[in-house]
């Protein structure tokens, strides 16, 4: 099968040709995001491969379809950037990758936590500038501690078992409960509870209608003041204009972000050369006690290999089949 690869970066490259040899797929790379502009680059093409910040809309989707397109293969686990009822409408298939490497994310996730928490890349800097001052390092001990974990799929359970590793009360919440967690001795509590009593919050949970801006400034008032809050599962879970009052006015005590809402246009390019246009993202780099990276949690060579590979197979399914393993149904809309 033809497919259109978008957004392709080195590494998706040497990844998607090992992943690929042998299966008959011809994979065409290009650089640029999928857009309603670049759709003509998907001429001839019977599929498309997508990541997180391609956007697969209506009128993007309307405009591959015209150019051949039958499937969009996404190469990452969410399913936000696509219009799931419009495919439907289009007679496309979509399909993702919904488990590659669930520790890839878990453990990321985990040294954001301990980074912040004992002040890693500060003490990291001013070694390199000769100072050797404790002053302002100051952490706590996780044990003892108390961490909520918003939704408990495949990357929350995984969360879950280190976090108890450390000797933490782990508390939860999801909307249905994973017996994995239960067995790893979390406890499943309300939102408004897990939130009032979290000395850290992590977000695992994906980004719908519902959970847009979960943490929003009510969410951030209702936290126990000084919470460390970590998001690696999608920006917009996130109101980043709320987080910033809480962290002026202390009630965030530390943030950890892998993710932003306004992400599109920044992460995984080098704007190095450039000014940064985003005045909520650049105000949030000002603060001593936030620490992001760009959407790189998932970026292990054993989840890149997971995630070719699945990607591949979900191809072959959807060119022999019909119907590729991973298909989203158009009831994942919620
Ligand atoms: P998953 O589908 O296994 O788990 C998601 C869980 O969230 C499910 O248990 C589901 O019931 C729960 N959920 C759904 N709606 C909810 C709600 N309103 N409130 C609470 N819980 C809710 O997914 P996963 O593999 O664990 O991935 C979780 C998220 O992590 C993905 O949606 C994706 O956005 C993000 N992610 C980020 C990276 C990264 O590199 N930063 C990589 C992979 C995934």
């Amino acid at each position: 099968m033809k497919v259109a690869v978008f957004s392709t970066k080195s590494y998706d490259r040497s990844f998607f040709e090992k992943a690929a040899e042998g299966s008959g797929h011809e994979l065409r790379f290009f650089e640029p995001h999928l857009t309603r502009e670049t759709a003509p680059l998907a001429r001839g093409a019977e599929a498309v491969c997508i990541f997180v910040n391609d956007s697969a809309d209506a009128e993007t989707l309307a405009a591959v379809k015209e150019e051949g397109v039958r499937f969009v293969a996404l190469r990452c686990a969410g399913f936000n950037n696509v219009d799931l009822a419009a495919a439907h409408r289009l007679g496309m298939s979509v399909a993702r990758v919904p488990a590659y490497s669930p520790h890839a994310v878990a453990e990321y996730t985990i040294g954001l936590i301990l980074a912040l928490n004992r002040k890693l890349c500060r003490a990291h800097n001013r070694v390199r500038d000769g100072n050797f001052s404790l002053e302002g390092l100051l952490g706590f001990d996780l044990q003892g501690k108390t961490a909520g974990v918003v939704g408990t799929g495949a990357i929350g359970a995984a969360v879950v078992k280190i976090l108890k590793g450390f000797g933490m009360h782990v508390l939860t919440y999801d909307l249905r409960q994973n017996p994995a967690c239960l067995a790893d001795g979390a406890e499943y509590v309300s939102v408004d509870e897990l939130f009032a009593a979290s000395d850290i919050i992590t977000l695992h949970c994906p980004l719908t209608p519902e959970t847009r801006h979960l943490v929003d400034a009510d969410r951030i008032a209702s936290l126990k003041p000084g919470c460390m809050l970590i998001n690696t599962s999608r920006g917009a879970l996130v109101d980043a204009r709320a987080v910033i009052d809480g962290l002026k006015s202390g009630q965030i005590g530390s943030l950890g972000l892998d993710v932003y809402e306004e992400e599109a246009d920044l992460f995984f390019e080098d704007l190095s050369n450039y000014m940064l246009q985003d005045d909520v993202f650049a105000r949030l780099l000002t603060f001593p006690n936030v620490l992001i990276t760009g959407h790189q949690a998932f970026f292990t060579e054993e989840a890149l290999s997971a995630i070719a590979e699945t990607t591949i197979a979900n191809l072959t399914g959807f060119e022999k089949q019909g119907r590729p393993e991973h298909e989203v149904s158009i009831e994942a809309i919620g």
